[in-house]
């Protein structure tokens, strides 16, 4: 069994977006999400959440906001059957210094995913002030790990690997649909 380690980087790069009058340039040339080796054998997988009622709140938001695109859906399971576990985490050293969240997957290296443990670290949104839009979009990342993407390195993709201010794009969800057209192991 491979376990695949993810991290989440870039609390202190921030990006900040002024308003002063840029408008986006609607013609950008987009750039295809990278997507895993691994996904689930099927679309769907069951979760549970184990955090507190605000962070319940957040995950809700971004199981909505993934199921909402069509091409992949969470499904509650219960304690004793399910396949991803969504938490939440104090850590703030070590490694956990400067992430958001992190996501853990197991799997056969080029297979199917098993399991997946997503934590969110709470105590680094408090201390870098992240709003409740902020939090759902680290949890949104998050689940497009457990689904099987990968960074990307289009601003506008919730896979940005600091992304604090993106939801998940047209390109996101295209990978999507893309990784579970593909048989696993293909890229
Ligand atoms: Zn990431």
């Amino acid at each position: 069994m491979k376990r695949k380690y993810r991290a989440k980087l870039g609390l202190t790069t921030l990006t900040i977006i002024v308003g002063i009058g840029l408008t986006p340039i609607a013609n950008a040339k987009s750039i295809a999400t990278p997507i895993s080796r691994s996904r689930w054998p099927h679309a769907q997988v069951t979760y549970v959440i184990q955090a507190s009622a605000s962070e319940r709140r957040v995950y809700q938001a971004a199981i909505r906001a993934w199921n909402a695109t069509g091409q992949f859906k969470f499904v509650q399971g219960t304690t004793a059957h399910h396949q991803v576990t969504l938490g939440t985490s104090n850590a703030t050293t070590g490694q956990y210094y400067r992430l958001a969240g992190i996501t853990f997957s197991t799997g056969y290296p080029n297979g199917y995913y098993t399991k997946a443990q997503v934590y969110l670290l709470t105590r680094n949104f408090t201390r870098y002030h992240y709003s409740y839009s902020d939090q759902v979009h680290v949890a949104e990342h998050e689940l497009g790990h457990t689904i099987g993407l990968e960074h990307s390195r289009d601003r506008h993709s919730v896979m940005l690997a600091d992304n604090r201010y993106n939801g998940i794009s047209s390109a996101d969800s295209t990978a999507v649909r893309l990784r579970y057209r593909l048989p696993v192991g293909r890229l």
